[in-house]
């Protein structure tokens, strides 16, 4: 049995966890979680799942849900809150779902709680990866993926040697805007960018893949995750998502992984590893129903998010900060209507542009860096 802390339990990865969690009650329990602002389906998790710890983001909700449901349960809230879930002594895996870079404090304590960290929050990654996996090397704690790509690629080197690893291939499925060219992305509104042909995920990942930084995101991740150099990870486009990933090893071999658009097998995989167990209602892959895979070569010119993320790795240090966080509140900015599509990648670059690189920064640095450059591009908008 797996007792298991879950933040973000409201969002897209956060249901889908609790899904896998819903369908082996012999194999997980969930004790611990965390919301931002929907106490409503907050109230229903408690309901079915029957834990022992919650938080939420408001200290108004806390309040409310204390009243209603007495001391046979703990409530917390705020930034300690998303703490005292990741580090609850129960636990033994904490499932990091939250979005943005407000993930990296729980994850970096969960590790030295000794907590398992199953990671979909990629931006603590690219935020501090090199706290995070410095940390987890200290600990001795597994940092296992759940982004389907570092999943894919996990999967692959199951029995391999890490020194044996040529490079690593990281699909793509090109977003909502794929079949665009970027004078077409002038008008473009949240309503179509929010439209994903592939996956159905959350706001700020979907806006992401339109603009090709989740790719950019992920490719930072999979430095830290797998300790590879940029010049080793490749990004390839792949609209149909049934490759995840692949790695080249040094014979020129190519192992893939493939499987339908189902965010529950990764999530599933991380929970289970390294096992593997039946899943409710997911479908067999067909490849005679698909009949064809296509790839194609990234443009880095049309997808512009994607090669400052890739200068922004190289860069090292605290430059991969400010990417995330100038992201993160340029894709706010979008989704409240306040900036126009193309103007994303536009704030981002001169948030990178105007930034003193730092080459070891600390978590006081990172944390000052953050939201320094949140405040600069809300000043431009
Ligand atoms: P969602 O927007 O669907 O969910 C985000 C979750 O975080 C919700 O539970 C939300 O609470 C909570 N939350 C947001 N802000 C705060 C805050 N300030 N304090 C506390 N809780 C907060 O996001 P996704 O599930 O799509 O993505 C989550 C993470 O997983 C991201 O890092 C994303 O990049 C990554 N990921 C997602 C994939 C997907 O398929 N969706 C695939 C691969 C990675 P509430 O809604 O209650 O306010
Ligand atoms: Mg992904």
């Amino acid at each position: 049995m797996k007792f298991i802390s879950l933040l973000g339990a409201t969002g897209s990865i956060g249901t889908q966890t609790l899904d896998v969690i819903r369908d082996h009650p012999d194999l997980f329990r969930l004790v611990a979680f965390s919301v931002g602002k929907n106490i409503n389906l907050a109230r229903k998790i408690i309901q079915e799942f029957n834990p022992e710890l919650v938080s939420v983001e408001l200290k108004d909700d806390y309040e409310t849900l204390k009243n209603e449901f007495g001391h046979s349960i703990q409530f917390t809230y705020g930034q300690a809150g998303l703490i005292d879930v990741a580090v609850y002594k129960k636990s033994t895996l904490l499932v990091n779902a939250v979005l943005g870079s407000v993930g990296l404090l729980p994850t970096l304590q969960a590790i030295q709680a000794e907590k398992t960290v199953a990671l979909a929050n990629k931006e603590t990654l690219v935020t501090a990866g090199h706290l995070v996996m410095e940390l987890a090397k200290r600990y001795r704690v597994d940092v296992l993926p759940i982004d389907s790509e570092h999943s894919a690629i996990f999967q692959c080197l199951q029995g391999e040697q890490m020194s044996e690893i040529k490079r690593l291939i990281i699909t793509a499925s090109g977003g909502s805007f794929r079949d665009l060219t970027r004078d077409q992305l002038q008008n473009v509104t949240v309503k179509d960018a929010l439209n994903h042909p592939n996956w159905s995920m959350g706001a700020k990942i979907t806006i992401d893949s339109a603009t090709m930084m989740n790719k950019g995101l992920e490719v930072i991740e999979a430095h830290w995750l797998f300790n590879l150099p940029y010049e080793h990870i490749d990004t390839v486009l792949h609209r149909e998502s049934i490759i995840h990933s692949m790695v080249e090893f040094q014979d020129s071999s190519v192992k893939a992984q493939l499987g339908t658009p189902d965010m529950r097998i990764p999530i599933q995989y991380a929970l289970c590893y390294p096992n593997r167990v039946a899943l409710s209602n997911t479908k067999s892959l067909d490849l005679t129903e698909i009949g064809q895979l296509h790839f194609q070569k990234m443009d880095q010119e049309r997808y512009v998010c994607l090669k400052l993320a890739y200068e922004a790795g190289k860069i090292g240090g605290s430059m991969p900060t400010v990417l995330n966080a100038a992201n993160e509140a340029a894709v706010a900015a979008f989704l409240n209507e306040k900036i126009s599509f193309l103007q994303i990648d536009q704030l981002i670059e001169k948030a990178l542009e105007r930034h003193n690189v730092i080459k070891h920064p600390d978590l006081e640095s990172i944390k000052a860096i953050d939201s320094e450059t949140r405040e600069y591009v809300n000043s431009l908008i």
